[in-house]
């Protein structure tokens, strides 16, 4: 049974339909999903009984569940288990301009970057639409707050889980949904050159970051497999055709490892 929380707004409209009811229902099961926040399809009171019924019928709203949640000044790191026992890990960091999430969206990942934990255990599959947004949800729940800012760099490669980013991405920007600014997503990629093209069509004005971590293609090669298919010149090459193309900003991550990175 499919998890209502990875339907986007036009999903739920095309569902409403196929069932013979009302395009604007969907207006009013995201409202008591995402604002007033119910945990039963019963709760959704101005809904008729048979939708309700229909609803239970063809989908489930389980949640993740929280196996550990770690505390320090400002940072909450959470590690949730999914429906199969995979597990994957969120954090949460409260800054003076908001509260950001770094979600995860693989179990495990297949880019292997040498100075990562999640690369040395390999993809075991991709997140579900669903398994993306309910990071957000239970932790907005479990602080009792509003998390403000996306950054998709957790455990996996956002652009090995491509058509379920995407459905993600419009699910938390949706104004009827969490409605968080496209300017406060940001996908951080190791650098996957023809998806860095794919995604330079895409319509929403989405942050994009680019993990470098090496000044030249001996050194990257090393830290990260991924510069073997593409190294510097060509991901340079294509994020400049993407800020060409849609004048969106382009970040890039550097992390300094002692011995590895940090001279040429
Ligand atoms: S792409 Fe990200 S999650 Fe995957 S191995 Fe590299 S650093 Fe780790």
């Amino acid at each position: 049974m499919k998890n209502i929380y990875g339907l986007t707004y036009e999903e739920l409209e095309q569902y409403f339909l196929q069932i013979s009811d009302k395009k604007f229902r969907a207006t009013q099961v995201y409202d008591w999903l995402y604002k007033k926040r119910v945990s039963s399809f019963l709760d959704m009171v101005n809904i008729k009984k048979e939708i309700k019924e229909q609803l239970e019928k063809d989908f489930t709203m389980k949640k993740l569940s929280i196996l550990k949640k770690e505390e320090d000044t400002l940072v909450f790191k959470y590690l949730f288990e999914l429906e199969d026992q995979n597990k994957i890990e969120a954090v949460l960091m409260q800054h003076d301009y908001g509260n950001s999430l770094c979600i995860s969206t693989q179990v495990g990942c297949n880019m292997g970057c040498s100075f990562c934990e999640s690369g040395r255990l390999k993809k075991r599959r991709n997140l579900e639409t669903y398994e993306m947004v309910l990071q957000i949800l239970m932790i907005e729940e479990d602080l009792h707050l509003k998390i403000t800012h996306i950054v998709l760099m957790g455990i996996g490669e956002p652009f090995d889980n491509y058509a379920n980013v995407l459905s993600f991405i419009d699910i938390v920007n949706c104004s009827k949904a969490m409605d968080i600014g496209s300017r406060h997503i940001t996908l951080s990629t190791s650098g996957i050159v023809p998806k860095i093209r794919e995604f330079s069509n895409y319509s929403k004005q989405v942050n994009l970051a680019i993990s470098l971590h090496a000044p030249n293609n001996e050194k990257r090669s090393k830290l990260m497999q991924v510069n073997r298919a593409y190294p510097i010149e060509e991901v340079i090459t294509a994020v400049k055709e993407y800020i060409e193309k849609n004048n969106r900003r382009v970040n890039f991550e550097y992390i300094m490892i002692k011995g590895d990175n940090v001279t040429k």
